[in-house]
């Protein structure tokens, strides 16, 4: 797709990406354009970077540089509990609380049928051969922390209903979280409440 325009190529290149639209991608272009080299070379160097060096984790699908990674196979995290969320980021800000030492689950999204993403697009099946594996250390308790939007309590309550079957007690985070937030958006604090108020599916 070489338009032998290198200017037109990047801007078609950054409305590629969420959340840019033709407007957002031309000033980003132009700010390219007339920023210093070197800065841009570092830039275009963190891109490949992370292209390279980060994966997702086969158990878990977290980000990591090692596969499996640091969660699935720390031998001071327990792994009876699981606790299931949207996406890697959202990691971190359960991490921040300091307050839950169990292992995680990343589904890469939540079921959203107006944008055409139902169960099969998430990592769901991995989660149920996790759920159903691992005697003596089988899974006692899945706390799902999706996101208290629409999607993530639909998702959260599909989840439910194919994981109480297999004898898994089900929670859910309290609503302290801001309803139609996001995780990321929740101090540690709360989010420490929301894992402790926890309540049964
Ligand atoms: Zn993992």
């Amino acid at each position: 797709m070489a338009s032998g325009d290198p200017l037109a190529e990047l801007v078609a290149a950054l409305q590629r990406l969420p959340g840019i639209g033709a407007r957002s991608a031309q000033r980003l272009a132009f700010h390219i354009l007339k920023t210093p080299r070197e800065e841009i070379d570092g830039l275009a160097a963190a891109m490949l970077s992370v292209k390279d060096k980060v994966t997702y984790c086969s158990i878990c699908s977290h980000i990591t540089e090692i596969d499996p990674c640091a969660y699935c196979t720390s031998s001071e995290r327990d792994s009876r509990v699981i606790c299931v969320v949207e996406q890697p980021e959202n990691v971190a800000a359960i991490e921040k609380t300091h307050g839950f030492r169990g292992r995680y689950h990343v589904l890469m999204g939540a079921i959203a049928p107006l944008q055409g993403i139902g169960p099969d697009d998430l990592k769901i099946k991995g989660l149920l051969a996790r759920v159903g594996q691992g005697l003596p250390d089988q899974v006692q308790e899945i706390i799902v922390a999706t996101n208290p939007t629409v999607e993530g309590e639909a998702t959260a309550l599909y989840l439910a209903r194919l994981l109480k079957p297999l004898g898994v007690r089900v929670t859910r985070i309290a609503m302290g979280v801001p309803v139609g937030g996001d995780l990321d958006y929740t101090d540690a604090f709360t989010m420490a409440k929301a894992i402790e108020g926890r309540r049964e599916m």
